[in-house]
Formats: C-alpha cells, structure tokens, sequence
C-alpha cells in the first residue's frame, strides 16, 4: 500500500470509494532520463569572466523527469561551477515548460566544476550599469540553452518508461575527498583544490569529510533504468582558465554509464568546505586515479543496490530566506573581484526566496539545496535519516554562495569571505532540513 500527498488521494482511499479504474499500477510512476548539451560557446565566458578558449570534454545537464499520478517533477544536475538569480530562473522555468509542470517541481542543481561556467543572472543586470564593457555571458547563448533543455525535456518524456521500484545503495570511495579547513595548533589552515603542490598540506589527515557516496536508482520489475549519484566534494583538479572540462566527475560518470548500460546522474553533496586538495596538485594522472576513485565507488554501489516497492511518494518544496551581507558601496576595477561584488549585491537586494525541495520515495529521501553548503550540513541531515538513505544536492541557486554555521563564520577563513549569506544562516538552512526531512504524519 502506498501513499502520495500531493493529490492528497491514495490508492488506499481510491479503492475504498471505487476509483480504482483511474490508477493503472503498472504506470503509476514514469520516468525519463534526458540530457543536454551545456558547453559554452568559445568567447563566452566560462569561469567567472574567463573566456572560453578550449573545450577538454563537453558540458551537459543530465537530469529526469518524475512523474506520480499525472504530476511531474524534475531533478536535474548541471555541470557548471554555478548558476543564480535570473539565468537559475530562466532554466528552471525551461525545465517546468518542457515537463508542463510547475516551477516548484523542479530541482536544477550544478555539479560545481571549477573548468565550466559560473552566471549569475541578477549580478548581471548590476554589471550591465556599472561596468558595461566586462565579458558576460550572451542572452542568445542562455536562451539557446533554454530552449534546448525545454525540447530535451519534452522529447524525453515521449520514452517515458513505468518504474515500480526504488534501489539504495551506498559505497565508500577511497583517496579522493579532504577537509579544506585544518584546525593546527590553534591556527586555521586553507587546503585548496590542488594543495597536493604543499607536501605539509598534503600529509594532513583527510578531516572532516563524509566518505559515502549514496546512489539512488530507480528500477521496473528488477530492472535498474537510471542511477543517481550523490557525493560530497569540490569536483575540482584545476580552476580558472579558458579550459572547459566536467573534470573527474564527467569522466566517471561517463565511464559508470559505459559499465552499466543505462543513464547516470552525478550530484554534489556539502562539499562547500572539502576539495580533493590532498590527493591533487593538478596534473593528469591524479585527475585520472580520482575518477578512477569515484568510479569504483559508483560501481561498489551500484552492485550492493537492494531494490523496494515504493510505499510512500512524496515532494516538499519550502521558500528559503537567508540573512544577508551588506552590498559593497563600490565596484574593483578587476573584472572577477567586480562581477563577485555585484553578485554579494545582487544577494543583499534579493527578495525572491531561494527553492529547497525533497522528494521522499519510499526508504530514499533525496534532498535539494541552493548555494554552496559546508559539511555540516549534510550531517545534519544524516541525524534525520531514521534508517532512510538520505542523498542531499547542493549547489542549487547559488546566489549566497557559502552557507556557513555560525562557528565557521566567527572563525573566519576561506568560505566566509566568499558567502553573501551572513550569521544566523545555520538555524534557517536546519530548520528548512528539519521539515525537509520530517517523516511523513499521513
Ligand atoms: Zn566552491
């Protein structure tokens, strides 16, 4: 037996009043996996205002659409750096377009690698007044993509294919994540992404990370159809030039989709503070043995999946509001640091709240977040998980960027300084987790 709150009719209550002859059980739940390429143009930007110069390996958003009783919903994971404000809105509302749902059914979350694009659409509309000239991404560039993730979108949905069950399924991957905060001797240490070049840095213990990568799959009659990823890191070996790339990530993902025969999806967890810094100073060979890390453990679980009749289906999506920083009172005449203080002003005048959402199936909760979340967040999380498997994405709007507890931001360091979200961030963002993840009252 199971049960869906939203309509708030189950199959329970439809036999008892003889409507059984609207539920088919066999097609009660659909689902198609979509993809869509996301690489940008050369010239424009890719990092920050970087402009693209090479492409290393395509850019997609690779997603699905959910459908439960006529209702759609959208989980779908960009392999940008980031993506707010306006140009988040402008996709989001693409993706509900082409599942004909509504815009709050729809979780669009980057991946966060470092070698792709980060827009952020209200920074842009400051930009557009105060430093007209500096490189922004095109509107005829944001709008193709709209356009086609909406035809991806619809196109898939016409190979919908009817699921009955959900797999969890869980691994721990060796060798690749690392605490970027290091607490020594009363002295905060920074551990980037290719810190690796430090031989001090790099013989730090690993710290604080959550080592389990969590897969949820989704399966008819014993037959996995797509998998969902979800781990906890910076997808980052190298930042910050004209090179476009879905870094380790891509190359897993694309390397598990070749082993497995079916659509994979990778998310990225809480990794606001953990990077790979200890196991990468940027070159290749780490690049390859971290996917070949990520991989192993994508297979790993993969292979100890146990499949489950979904008993209960259920989406939540809350509004979230953070406290913000004050706007800067002037723009740096540097393009990055300019674009940055736009997007801290964009914030600080936002009024639209940021979307968070869950979608509960059965014995899996899959979580949505925007921003950049530390750690503790997705711990968090876990202390709700009352024997579910709990899979939480980040990166949704990333228009606060960081969201930092309360002690990391008195203590100060990296992730701080780049959030626009300001003290009193944790109690909102774990209360929004608290109802997120509250079991289910009917
Ligand atoms: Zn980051």
């Amino acid at each position: 037996m199971y049960r869906h709150l939203s309509p708030p009719i189950s199959r329970r209550s439809a036999l008892a009043t003889g409507l059984a002859a609207f539920f088919h059980t066999e097609d009660t739940f659909r689902i198609a996996p979509f993809q869509c390429d996301a690489t940008p143009d050369k010239g424009e930007p890719n990092i920050w205002v970087q402009p693209v110069t090479t492409v290393m390996d395509p850019l997609f958003v690779k997603g699905v659409v959910i459908e439960s009783l006529s209702r759609r919903y959208v989980l779908a994971a960009l392999d940008w750096c980031g993506i707010g404000g306006a140009a988040d809105l402008l996709l989001r509302t693409a993706l509900a377009r082409g599942a004909g749902t509504d815009i709050k059914r729809i979780a669009l979350q980057s991946v966060h690698q470092h070698a792709a694009p980060y827009i952020e659409g209200d920074a842009y509309k400051i930009l557009a007044k105060v430093r007209p000239n500096d490189l922004r991404m095109s509107d005829a560039y944001l709008n193709r993509l709209a356009a086609s993730l909406e035809a991806a979108v619809r196109q898939a949905l016409s190979k919908a294919q009817p699921f009955d069950q959900v797999g969890t399924g869980e691994a721990r991957v060796e060798r690749v994540a690392s605490a970027r905060r290091i607490l020594k001797n009363g002295q905060l240490l920074t551990r980037f992404s290719t810190s690796g070049k430090s031989p001090e840095l790099a013989a730090e213990p690993e710290g604080a990370i959550d080592p389990t990568l969590r897969t949820v799959t989704f399966a008819a009659a014993g037959k996995p159809l797509v998998r969902l990823h979800y781990y906890a890191t910076h997808p980052q070996t190298f930042c910050c030039d004209g090179r476009v790339s879905a870094d380790f990530v891509g190359s897993a993902r694309a390397a598990m989709e070749a082993h497995d025969g079916i659509p994979q999806l990778y998310f990225t967890g809480c990794g606001g503070d953990v990077t790979v810094g200890k196991y990468n100073k940027g070159e290749d060979a780490e690049r390859a043995a971290l996917s070949d890390h990520l991989l192993a453990a994508m297979k790993a679980s993969a292979a100890t999946t146990r499949l489950h009749t979904i008993e209960h289906f259920e989406w939540r999506y809350r509004d979230l509001v953070l406290p913000t920083r004050a706007a800067p009172d002037s723009y740096p005449d540097e393009p990055q640091l300019a674009y940055r203080a736009a997007i801290t002003a964009a914030f600080a005048a936002r009024t639209r709240p940021l979307p968070t959402s869950a979608l509960h199936l059965g014995p899996a909760v899959i979580v949505h977040l925007p921003g950049e979340p530390l750690l503790e967040f997705q711990r968090h999380a876990q202390s709700l998980s009352r024997g579910r498997l709990i899979a939480v994405a980040g990166y949704g709007d990333i228009s606060p960027g960081y969201l930092c507890p309360d002690e990391v931001l008195r203590q100060g360091g990296y992730e701080p300084s780049a959030s626009n979200a300001a003290a009193g961030t944790e109690t909102r963002v774990k209360s929004i987790l608290n109802e997120l993840l509250a079991p289910s009252t009917r």
